[in-house]
């Protein structure tokens, strides 16, 4: 399997130099030349594998065995799920009937990133010591230095996913005193040698203009192989796509269901996903092209919601509130664009070439689909060119209507998070982080409209993927819940891996002013205590 860019000028990157890669050369995303079909047995055969030998399962269509053995595979999963603190890793919680929570919080930062970044920073390490046994560079050994921005959660998660990794030093750039006090205490409190915190005296906006600085910084780059990882990272999404299968299997298990029956082909699985940067919904929809049996893919965003406009309006257009995007109570969906809807423009433009979006491409390497490809690449490069130049672009009628045969779209107000937040806790005794409540309220608002019979009287199931612990947003979670009667947080909501974290030794580097050349000094001093020779 070879990846292509969305932008239509790199063609044949093997699934390593994608992921080394993170962003194509061309500015655009990687995906797959084809999305792989399930085998033709996958319910009877997948149906009671735990996590991780789904995961190898699903993974393997994408990999080639040329590309990692299946047995160097199973060890990377192995380790990448051994962190997580729950036997099925990301388990299903039945919150009422017709509606399930997917609980993706049980690994080491309780942020749904960490699915993904803990397989990420092992296949980093994978590559980089298989590179160094087959041909250490006239000496010098290959090595990435990873830098990042972060306002909390994607830091705290690549962190851990990268700690104490061979070849990899890992620099995540913060906002000084802008930050969660419980997400500076789970960044800056890893003392292992190759993780280096820098906060930085300025905005989160201004970390991450020094981090893209830094990439465009020819000769900085070619010195420290820079590598990012972003929700870009093809191998991200992959990682993300298990968990779909995952679900669909726990549900069915847990209404005693044989996922090869006619039983289980009755029921209409929805999904809703918390989303910023899409990328945790564009999983879902590898898996639905795949063949997992989904009805609808709901985008739930937070009033940075250029991804549900564009559901209403066919207009992809970039709305600022003083150049920014606006602060709300679930900060992990603050974007002002979403990074991975490249991708899923990419097959739209696909569709809609082939025949105006009536029928997807059915996607094998031949010849025609070669052409539309091409096709696809030249749209989005062009859309891309003028959300770049005018802060907007639209699409036709058809590309939406494709596009809305699979995806719905809500948007949920602060307001409406905390209510849900309530709501949820005094009628289910279920507590909601802000993000899980954008998708729950969402789930909500849309299953009503559409007046669904739920299960176990009907047959639709809600599946509302929970993207954080509601520890790790105790402010929205304590705003909602401090009048209810009885309720504790440290009791109730408190981990006790959270317990003394804000007391515990720190590492942290501060950078006295937001300027490239600061940080870059920084790094270079902190690589040479590290022991990095360059
Ligand atoms: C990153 C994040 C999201 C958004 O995920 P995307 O893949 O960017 O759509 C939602 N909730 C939480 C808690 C997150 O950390």
């Amino acid at each position: 399997m070879k990846y292509r860019s969305t932008r239509g000028q790199v063609k044949d990157y093997t699934f390593e130099e994608a992921v080394m890669a993170g962003l194509s050369p061309d500015g655009g995303l990687f995906i797959p030349h084809h999305i792989p079909t399930l085998p033709d047995n996958w319910r009877q055969a997948w149906s009671q594998l735990s996590f991780q030998e789904l995961a190898v399962q699903v993974l393997s269509l994408y990999i080639d065995e040329s590309q990692i053995p299946r047995s160097d595979l199973e060890g990377l999963v192995e380790r990448s799920y051994a962190t997580f603190r729950h036997p099925d890793v990301t388990p299903l919680a039945k919150v009422k009937d017709g509606l399930y929570v997917l609980e993706l919080f049980h690994g080491p930062t309780f942020a749904f990133k960490d699915v993904a970044l803990q397989f990420v920073g092992n296949l980093f390490e994978y590559f980089l010591e298989r590179r160094n046994k087959a041909e250490p560079e006239g000496g010098k050994v290959h090595r990435l230095t990873v830098v990042g921005a972060t306002s909390g959660d994607t830091g705290s998660a690549a962190i851990y996913g990268l700690r104490n990794k061979k070849n990899v030093s890992v620099f995540i750039l913060h906002p000084n005193g802008r930050v969660s006090p419980i997400q500076e205490a789970q960044m800056t409190t890893v003392l292992d040698k190759n993780v280096h915190n820098l906060s930085v005296e300025g905005t989160f906006d201004d970390c991450q203009d020094i981090v893209k600085n830094l990439f465009s910084n020819r000769a900085f780059n070619d010195k420290h192989r820079l590598g990012a990882v972003n929700s870009i990272n093809w191998a991200r999404i992959l990682a993300q796509t298990v968990y779909y299968f995952h679900a669909y299997f726990l549900l069915l298990r847990s209404l005693n269901i044989d996922a090869a029956s006619a039983e289980a082909d009755k029921i209409k699985f929805d999904f809703s996903v918390p989303t910023g940067n899409f990328g945790d919904i564009l999983a879902g929809y590898y898996s639905y092209r795949m063949g997992l049996p989904t009805n609808k893919l709901i985008v739930a965003t937070n009033e940075n919601d250029i991804l549900y406009r564009f559901f209403e309006t066919n207009a992809y257009e970039k709305q600022t509130v003083g150049g920014k995007s606006k602060e709300t109570l679930s900060p992990a969906m603050d974007i002002l664009v979403s990074s991975n809807f490249e991708r899923l423009l990419w097959y739209l433009a696909r569709d809609d070439e082939k025949d105006g979006g009536r029928t997807e491409v059915a996607d094998k390497d031949t010849a025609l689909n070669e052409e539309l490809s091409d096709k696809a690449g030249r749209t989005v490069a062009q859309w891309m060119d003028e959300l770049k130049t005018d802060g907007v672009f639209r699409v036709s009628d058809s590309v939406v209507l494709n596009a809305r045969k699979i995806f719905d779209s809500a948007m949920v107000t602060d307001k409406d998070t905390i209510n849900g937040i309530r709501d949820y806790h005094q009628k289910h005794n279920y507590v909601l982080d802000p993000h899980t409540s954008v998708g729950v309220v969402a789930a909500d608002r849309l299953a009503e409209r559409d007046s669904l019979s739920l299960l176990p009287q009907g047959s639709h199931a809600m599946i509302c993927l929970a993207t954080a612990h509601p520890a790790k947003f105790s402010e929205a979670v304590e705003m909602a819940l401090k009048e209810e009667q009885g309720f504790d947080f440290q009791a109730q909501v408190l981990p006790k891996e959270f317990i003394g974290l804000l007391d515990k030794e720190r590492s942290v580097v501060h950078v006295e002013r937001a300027d490239p050349q600061l940080v870059i000094d920084v790094i270079e001093k902190e690589l040479k205590v590290e022991g990095v020779e360059f």
